[in-house]
């Protein structure tokens, strides 16, 4: 693998991503909710930011971009569809691009219904997916501007990617995740036993993020909605998928 990838905890519960393409010494910043922890860590390690990836507008995720710009003079990368929202965008991409990051390579998915632009970068040689408040360790992004189809249609691209990605969020969301996955009644042994790993790696006050997507596939329900398990559990067997993933995330909305 070619990435070194440092995970930075800032405000209450996000998280800024370094990434160092070791050949080439490029370093992105994914999401820079803020400049000076970022610039601080980067510091401490040597490395020297080259580019600032964003996933989407919200301020807790290009927060940190103007200042960043400044004291480093990186590129910064952004949604096309969301081009006036990113400040300092300068490269802006959309589904299916390919943008090369040092000697590696970030595949680009749209992924709307948190918001209208968001897009997600997959490192596929590096088995890692940056997707910002789209899918979380078992949860997904309210739906702030889009519709469930659209959020639905956005979680099957991802959940499309093989098992062994891991499923680098924006957020440390994963335990009161757990908490909401379980009020489901789905019967899910695995969910019950990530459920406890997850208590149990909060109370050592370790991050549960990245997480496996193939993890995902099997205990997230807002990956599960065409599970008729799922379904029959929040009353909606044999609906359609789209119905059950909107009532999940209704029933989220209000937990
Ligand atoms: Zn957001
Ligand atoms: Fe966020």
């Amino acid at each position: 693998m070619s990435l070194d990838i440092r995970q930075i905890p800032v405000l209450n519960d996000n998280y800024v991503y370094l990434v160092r393409e070791e050949e080439s010494g490029a370093v992105a910043v994914v999401d820079p909710a803020v400049a000076e922890p970022v610039l601080a860590e980067a510091e401490r390690l040597g490395w020297r930011i080259t580019h600032i990836l964003n996933t989407h507008h919200h301020g807790d995720h290009v927060g940190g971009n103007l200042d960043i710009q400044r004291a480093t003079g990186c590129t910064i990368v952004g949604p096309r569809a969301d081009r006036a929202r990113i400040p300092g965008i300068q490269v802006a991409v959309g589904d299916g691009d390919a943008y090369d990051f040092g000697a590696a390579t970030a595949r680009v998915f749209d992924v709307p219904g948190h918001t209208s632009g968001h897009i997600a970068y997959w490192f596929e040689e590096d088995d890692a997916l940056f997707c910002g408040d789209t899918l979380f360790a078992l949860g997904c992004g309210r739906l702030f501007e889009g519709t469930p189809a659209q959020m639905w249609a956005s979680l099957s691209k991802l959940r499309a990617l093989p098992d062994a990605v891991r499923v680098y969020c924006a957020h440390e969301y994963t335990q009161a995740n757990a908490r909401f996955a379980l009020s489901l009644g789905e019967e899910n042994p695995d969910l019950a036993a990530r459920a406890r790993e997850i208590d149990a790696a909060r109370a050592r006050g370790e991050p549960t993020v990245p997480s496996l997507l193939g993890a995902e596939k099997r205990t997230n329900p807002f990956l599960r909605a065409d599970d008729g398990g799922l379904a029959a559990a929040v009353g909606l067997a044999a609906a359609p998928p789209v119905q059950v993933f909107a009532e999940v995330r209704r029933r989220k909305d209000s937990f």
